[in-house]
């Protein structure tokens, strides 16, 4: 069984509880792991800060944080299907898709080796001639990372690989539903050479584990991605000993779909933004901003196309998109349909779990499609995270005002992770990425990202960008060192002898 990695070693909790974890797909059970207690938190955390205070990592040459990285990246690509089965089991996702997360995952080590390996300050030319002053990087310290259930091993990549090419130690606390993959990240992070106490791994609940992390003095950044409402309470938190926080929260993704926008590539892309890991995605375009006037053709189209989606398991071939988290989770996405025709959505499809065949083992649900939807609904302006599409639509007099309409129903949220506008405009779809509020805008595509480009929200979906130059920011602190290499004496204060 699992357990902690604390300082290089397996160990054993000191009264934490067991967790079994199963595979929303059919419930099977996949691991057992034992859970953290706070005391047990705070050894992790101490091994973490002894490992920065007092061991070689931090002023380790960049050169060789990078090849630890490398390492780590090249054993990922060797054991790619293992980890991808791990994925699997824990989330339920196919297994294809998990093969792709896992080479997202060499790609993200790999780029912050390079990122850790081109690593330079700079020199600041004063104009003085006694004075060398320049710019250096340091790194933060402690880093507690904690990482939600959706894409388990590739949010974790996301923190860990910055975390260490910028040279700091730290203490992953992975969601409790889906610990499989970080257990394996401790090993092969052990054979890439990171020394011991660089890395720590302590599993369990928010609540006891992701607490405790985020509420230690020993603690000096904390980098969180997850939902709004645990964002909200880190934020808290961690201003008690004025942590540096990043936090990349949720988001209420708009799909902004002009008339004139080659239709046919728009509705398979509407489709592929909700449906994709059945909604559970923190990119998800889970609101469609429609033209009042293909919106019928739009909407048909997308029920038909969404009523067709296969369901499957991790090795189901057929399968399309899987299982939601979770029995609990499917409640509060079924839970978030319901109020919504209540509040007067129409219910064009799915609306609930399918009810015969295999799929009745897991935690699966349908394709939802809810047309006529307004604003003050909680469907369209809360993250429900599961694969339930929202329709709003837009009108205009003229082209100028259609485009103001819809930017500004797809900027009336609290979040603003992601967004796409579809035309063949070139104009209008500049004019509109410019307006929107979002910290990625897909012009006629929808979810690409690339490890070289930030990524990160604005408004509540989050503090900081993970990603590209600006990642290693978060992690790293500025110094400026000023030399003055004629010391004389300052003279501001007489001596009086
Ligand atoms: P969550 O907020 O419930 O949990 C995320 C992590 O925080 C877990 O490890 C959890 O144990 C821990 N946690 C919970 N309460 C805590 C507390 N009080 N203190 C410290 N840690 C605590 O989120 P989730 O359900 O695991 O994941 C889904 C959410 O993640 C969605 O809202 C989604 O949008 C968001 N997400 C955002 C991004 C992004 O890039 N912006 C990416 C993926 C997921």
């Amino acid at each position: 069984m699992a357990e902690l990695f604390i300082d290089g070693q397996w160990r054993s909790p000191e009264a934490g509880g067991t967790r079994t974890i199963t595979c929303p797909a059919d419930g099977r059970e996949v691991a057992t792991v034992s859970e953290a207690t706070a005391a047990d938190v705070v050894r992790a955390v101490e091994a973490a800060r002894a490992a920065f205070d007092r061991g070689d990592w931090p002023s380790t040459p960049a050169v060789a944080r990078a090849q630890v990285l490398r390492a780590l990246a090249d054993d990922l690509e060797r054991e790619r299907d293992t980890v991808a089965r791990l994925e699997s089991g824990d989330t339920g996702k196919r297994f294809v898709e998990s093969q792709i997360d896992v080479d997202d995952i060499v790609a993200v080590f790999r780029h912050f080796a390079d990122l850790a390996a081109a690593e330079a300050g700079r020199v600041v030319d004063t104009g003085m001639p006694d004075i060398a002053s320049r710019v250096v990087h340091e790194p933060v310290g402690v880093c507690a990372l904690i990482t939600p259930w959706n894409y388990p091993l590739l949010q974790t990549s996301w923190k860990v690989a910055p975390a260490l090419a910028a040279g700091n130690t730290f203490v992953l606390k992975p969601s409790e539903l889906t610990p499989s993959t970080s257990i394996w990240l401790m090993e092969a992070l052990t054979r890439a050479g990171l020394p011991p106490g660089v890395g720590n791994l302590v599993l369990g609940t928010g609540a006891d584990v992701g607490a405790a992390l985020t509420e230690s003095p020993l603690v000096d950044l904390v980098s969180f991605t997850g939902g709004l409402h645990t964002g909200r309470a880190i934020m808290a938190a961690a201003s008690g000993t004025v942590k540096r926080i990043a936090l990349e929260l949720g988001g209420k993704n708009p799909f902004v779909l002009f008339a004139d926008a080659d239709l046919d590539a728009a509705i398979d892309n509407a489709l592929t933004a909700i449906f994709l890991d059945s909604g559970q995605v923190c990119s998800a375009g889970s609101r469609l901003i429609v033209q009042e006037e293909v919106h019928d053709q739009v909407v048909t189209e997308l029920v038909r196309r969404a009523e067709g989606i296969r369901l499957g398991g991790p090795f189901d071939e057929e399968a399309e998109s899987g299982p939601l988290i979770s029995e609990d989770h499917r409640t509060k996405v079924h839970a978030y349909v319901e109020q919504a025709v209540a509040d007067g959505a129409e219910l064009l499809a799915g609306g609930s779990a399918p009810s015969q065949g295999d799929l009745t083992s897991g935690t699966y649900y349908l394709p939802t499609i809810l047309d006529r939807c307004t604003q003050e609904m909680a469907c369209v302006h809360d993250e429900s995270f599961g694969p339930v599409l929202t329709v709003e639509t837009f009108s205009g007099e003229d082209d100028l005002e259609a485009e103001r309409a819809a930017v500004a129903i797809a900027n009336d949220t609290v979040y603003g992770l992601a967004g796409a506008v579809w035309t063949q405009n070139a104009g209008r779809a500049e004019r509109v990425a410019a307006r929107l509020r979002h910290g990625t805008i897909w012009i006629n595509d929808f979810h690409p990202y690339v490890p070289q480009a930030e990524w990160g929200g604005y408004g509540q979906s989050g503090i900081g960008r993970e990603l590209g130059r600006a990642g290693l920011e978060e992690y790293r602190e500025t110094k400026h060192i000023w030399h003055n290499t004629r010391p004389a004496r300052a003279d501001w204060f007489r001596d009086r002898g």
